[in-house]
């Protein structure tokens, strides 16, 4: 698609490193599918893809986590 950001690039399929934060807990998510921006770099992650991941989110915060890496493995 074209970037909306930049209005000159055309975004291709990559992946990203997705930062959620709830709370005391920030988790980084890597190597999410992303569409990124071949000109400016901007990613746009597809939220049905991270949406998942942001209920575990929610259930690492509650136990209490404070720093998480995980690899996106939803395929
Ligand atoms: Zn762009």
């Amino acid at each position: 698609m074209k970037c909306p950001v930049c209005k000159n690039g055309e975004t291709r399929l990559g992946t990203a490193t997705l930062t959620l934060e709830r709370g005391q807990l920030t988790m980084a998510l890597c190597h999410v599918p992303a569409q990124i921006c071949d000109n400016c770099g901007e990613e746009y992650i597809h939220e049905t893809a991270a949406q998942q991941e942001l209920d575990q989110v929610e259930t690492a915060a509650r136990q209490g986590v404070t720093v998480e890496v995980r690899e996106f493995a939803a395929v």
